[in-house]
């Protein structure tokens, strides 16, 4: 970290302005905290949802269920809504909470060190200056270091290169040859939108993906109405899509062991069926399955995607690049394709580039990211980690529920109401987590997990991100959302240490 020009003491310093950074900032303010500062290297709030803008995005969890708990939308214009509509959402959170004004954009943080003498955190910003505070959030998501693969030749290439979180909305895919590299999440949303007006598609799949049909609906002006006039039946609809989410992602994916196998088994039928229907030539259904359980890596939604690859301009390659040129991908099995346009659906750097997605120094030196593949990744409850006092750090090992990241968001504002709310009451400033309470809870997901599909289902073939480098799916907190709020409104208080 350099050291650089000294400016702005705060109460707190937020990372990230998506909807994590904003829940941790709406929380700040319930509980009293003016002076904080949300930072954020992009140019507008909205985390994922600002820099993701590909054609066809849109958000993969019903948007009944889609939403802070305590700030149901009643507008939402579809079951699965569309990723504009979601970043509008993120605007009129933070706008009604009154958060915006606390956050500064085009503001790239490098890292942060605490300092044990003035028990407070020195965060180093781009640039050469330096802020400080008491509290650091981090809230940098799990999805925001976009990866662009190293196949040889591909600094070669003469044509267009867009990696799908750098969309240009000005290309038109219009009469284009194009290779799209990647079949996970997003490229299933992307992929039938380009084949609408490309002239050749080829998709280079290294790993199939489960895809399951999507129930999509427009809802209706006198739905939209009624929410709005009785808020609590938009609270009924969301309790019937939040249990069914709920019993899907703990029953059929956190107890694979147990009966509730058959639910898991059940889901890949339903994909097997939906990709039957589609695609009548057996080869290419063959090409488009997977080998791996369903649920080892996020499973996708879409009614198209299987379809598309009938069509005579779109075409499946699955022998893996050899290599690119200027103008053309060259397949393992030696078939040269010319395309004049490269999208890299290729996802994210998680593992390497986001555990931290900073540099945190904590006490005597402990450097985060190195401490945590020196020993594990772990974090209490998905928060807090020993030895780094007033730091919460929201996307950590063990945090991510599952499907829907409000329900991580809320336990963790939940958290953070019962922590801070002790230190006021006991007049102190600094909290830290044990290390036997880390332990614990390390070892506690570490059992819970065992029970589940990333253990004991067959998921060596997935390249699933959920695993980290050793092989252990600690990027989910093995647990049901039910309990895990209750964990953040009752967990032990001796498990920190206040001074
Ligand atoms: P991803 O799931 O990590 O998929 C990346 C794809 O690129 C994979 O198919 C991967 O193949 C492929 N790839 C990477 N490097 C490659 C290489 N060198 N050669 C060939 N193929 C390569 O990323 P994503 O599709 O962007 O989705 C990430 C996550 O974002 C999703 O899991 C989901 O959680 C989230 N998402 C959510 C929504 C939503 O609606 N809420 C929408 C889109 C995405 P391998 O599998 O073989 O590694």
């Amino acid at each position: 970290m350099s050291a650089g020009q000294s400016s702005g003491r705060y109460e707190a310093v937020i990372v990230g302005a998506g909807f994590g950074g904003i829940g941790a900032a709406i929380q700040l303010k319930r509980m009293g905290y003016e002076n904080f500062v949300v930072l954020d290297r992009e140019d507008d709030l909205g985390g994922t949802w600002h820099v993701n803008h590909y054609p066809g995005l849109a958000v993969d969890v019903p948007t009944t269920t889609y939403s802070y708990f305590f700030e149901p939308n009643p507008n939402w214009s579809r079951l699965f809504s569309t990723g504009t509509e979601i970043k509008q959402y993120a605007a009129h959170v933070a706008d009604k909470y009154d958060v915006r004004r606390h956050m500064r954009f085009n503001t790239s943080v490098e890292g942060a060190q605490w300092d044990e003498d003035a028990k407070l955190w020195r965060v180093a910003l781009a640039g050469g200056e330096t802020i400080t505070t008491r509290y650091l959030i981090t809230a940098t998501g799990f999805l925001s270091q976009p990866h662009t693969p190293d196949i040889p030749g591909i600094g070669d290439f003469a044509g267009r290169i867009i990696h799908t979180a750098d969309w240009d909305d000005d290309y038109d895919p219009t009469g284009r040859r194009i290779a799209v590299i990647g079949t996970g999440a997003t490229a299933v949303q992307l992929i039938p939108e380009l084949a609408k007006t490309a002239a050749e598609l080829t998709v280079y799949q290294r790993t199939p993906i489960w895809v399951v049909p999507k129930i999509d609906f427009r809802i209706s002006e006198r739905v939209k109405r009624l929410f709005r006039r009785v808020p609590l039946t938009q609270r009924l609809v969301r309790l019937i899509t939040d249990a069914l989410y709920e019993f899907f992602v703990y029953v059929g994916l956190h107890h694979r062991q147990l009966v509730y196998r058959r639910l898991n088994i059940a889901a890949s039928d339903l994909a097997k069926i939906h990709r039957f229907l589609s695609v009548r030539d057996p080869e290419l259904r063959r090409k488009l399955t997977p080998d791996y359980d369903f649920g080892c890596k996020r499973p996708t939604f879409s009614n198209d995607y299987y379809r598309v690859f009938t069509k005579p301009h779109v075409h499946l390659q699955t022998s893996g690049i050899e290599h690119i040129e200027a103008d053309a991908i060259v397949a393992n099995d030696g078939t040269r394709t010319p395309i004049d346009t490269l999208v890299l659906a290729t996802g994210f750097d998680l593992w390497e580039a986001n555990f931290p997605a900073i540099e945190v120094i904590g006490r005597n030196g402990r450097n985060l990211g190195k401490w945590w593949r020196d020993t594990r990744f772990q974090a209490y409850q998905g928060m807090t980690i020993p030895e780094f006092p007033n730091y919460l750090s929201l996307a950590s090992p063990f945090a991510f529920l599952g499907l829907n990241f409000f329900n991580t968001m809320e336990y963790q504002m939940r958290h953070m109401d019962r922590l801070f709310g002790e230190l006021k009451r006991r007049g102190a400033t600094t909290f830290e987590v044990t290390e036997e309470a880390n332990k614990r809870y390390r070892d506690r997901m570490s059992e819970l997990g065992a029970r589940s599909v990333w253990a004991v289902g067959n998921c060596a073939g997935s390249r699933s991100y959920y695993f980290d480098p050793t092989g252990e799916a600690t990027l989910l907190r093995p647990m049901s959302t039910r309990a895990a709020l209750k964990e953040a409104s009752r967990f032990p208080l001796t498990d920190y240490q206040f001074s």
